[in-house]
């Protein structure tokens, strides 16, 4: 096992943050990783998968341990579906285009998430109207406490919107090893109404290969692409407000966007309010609000992680004080 100190982490955040960790070591295996947690000399352990979802604010102190195992496999296939595990430490979207160079239906949505499998349960992946809960089977992980094996249910993951049981109830209690999904073999449930699937779609036959295709075309117009400037993706949840709250909104705000959550609630775009408050191309320092997307905050190139922490806190102080609602993080904050 080939442990490094001092270990500089901006290769391994999309925000390009460079924070080191005190001590890392990737796993390629189960037993590594088993081994690693194991490790007495390093009583804090931190994990890390495609680190698409982190703000790096302070140095990892301890192990941090990379999730690199990798391995996809059928377990079980009925007529019209079939059960796949994958490895925690797969790209997602790897993962996505071999399901649908298999022919299977469920993933199309999610194409282009960056990021692991494994990671992929803690806040219950989205885009464009599916989420992993809709085709999640169960997963598999490691008790940090007594490194047991343990298997969760979707009953147990508790998924709810960019959230599970891995965010709240079991959150930094287990490391999650495998992931397994139930696909469609024909039949499959499409969904084409979120966004411009449908435009994007054209003449072409809505397929899962098809609305792959046009998801991944719609996110390389829409989404800035890590690789060429630093960022997490969205940088804040959508917020959820009573009827009474957004009606209050409405008399002000007459064309504020909203989606129903229930009888008594709506959902609004966080981008909105932020895009309201003129935050877009708003810049301090190498710490930005990106040009295009009001949710996306960007890593010029040497921002540190608490001069985007102060960024984005200052985004919540000013939709606090117009609107009256607190944008929650939905990037991790270490
Ligand atoms: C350009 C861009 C677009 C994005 N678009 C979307 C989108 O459309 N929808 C969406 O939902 N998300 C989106 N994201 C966010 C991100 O891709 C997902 O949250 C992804 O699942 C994070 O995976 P990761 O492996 O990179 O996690 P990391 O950033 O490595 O880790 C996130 C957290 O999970 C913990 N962790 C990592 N692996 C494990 C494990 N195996 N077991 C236990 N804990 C673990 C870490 O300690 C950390 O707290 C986007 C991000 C970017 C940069």
């Amino acid at each position: 096992m080939q442990i490094q100190s001092s270990f500089s982490l901006k290769k391994f955040n999309t925000f390009g943050i460079d924070q080191t960790a005190e001590a890392f070591v990737s796993v390629q295996t189960e037993e590594a990783l088993k081994e690693a947690l194991a490790l007495k000399e390093f009583p804090t352990k931190f994990i890390l998968g495609g680190g698409s979802n982190l703000l790096l604010t302070r140095p990892i102190k301890g192990l941090c341990i990379h999730i690199n195992t990798k391995g996809i496999r059928l377990i079980k296939e009925t007529k019209n579906a079939v059960i796949v595990e994958a490895m925690a430490g797969e790209n997602w979207h790897d993962f996505v285009n071999w399901s649908i160079s298999q022919g299977y239906g469920g993933m199309e949505n999610l194409s282009l998430i960056p990021g692991n499998v494994g990671t992929a349960a803690i806040q219950n992946i989205g885009a464009y109207g599916v989420e992993l809960k809709d085709i999640f089977d169960s997963c598999s992980a490691i008790a940090l406490s007594d490194l047991q094996e343990i298997e969760f249910s979707l009953e147990e993951a508790d998924f709810d919107y960019r959230s599970s049981a891995f965010k709240t109830s079991a959150k930094g209690k287990y490391v999650i090893t495998r992931l397994r999904v139930c696909l469609t073999k024909e039949n499959h449930k499409l969904n084409t109404d979120y966004g411009a699937i449908k435009e994007a779609l054209g003449d072409l036959e809505p397929n899962p290969k098809n609305i792959a295709a046009a998801v991944i075309s719609i996110r390389q117009s829409k989404l800035p692409d890590p690789k060429e400037i630093g960022n997490s993706g969205s940088f804040f949840k959508n917020p959820v407000v009573s009827l009474s709250h957004f009606s209050q909104l409405q008399k002000k705000y007459p064309t504020i966007p909203s989606y129903p959550v229930n009888k008594t609630q709506v959902k609004i775009p966080a981008g909105w309010l932020i895009d309201c408050l003129n935050f877009k191309g708003y810049r301090e320092g190498d710490a930005g609000v990106h040009k295009n997307q009001a949710l996306v905050l960007v890593n010029y190139g040497s921002a540190s992680g608490n001069q985007i922490l102060s960024l984005a806190q200052k985004i919540q102080r000013k939709v606090k004080e117009e609107f009256d609602i607190w944008l929650e993080a939905e990037v991790n904050i270490i």
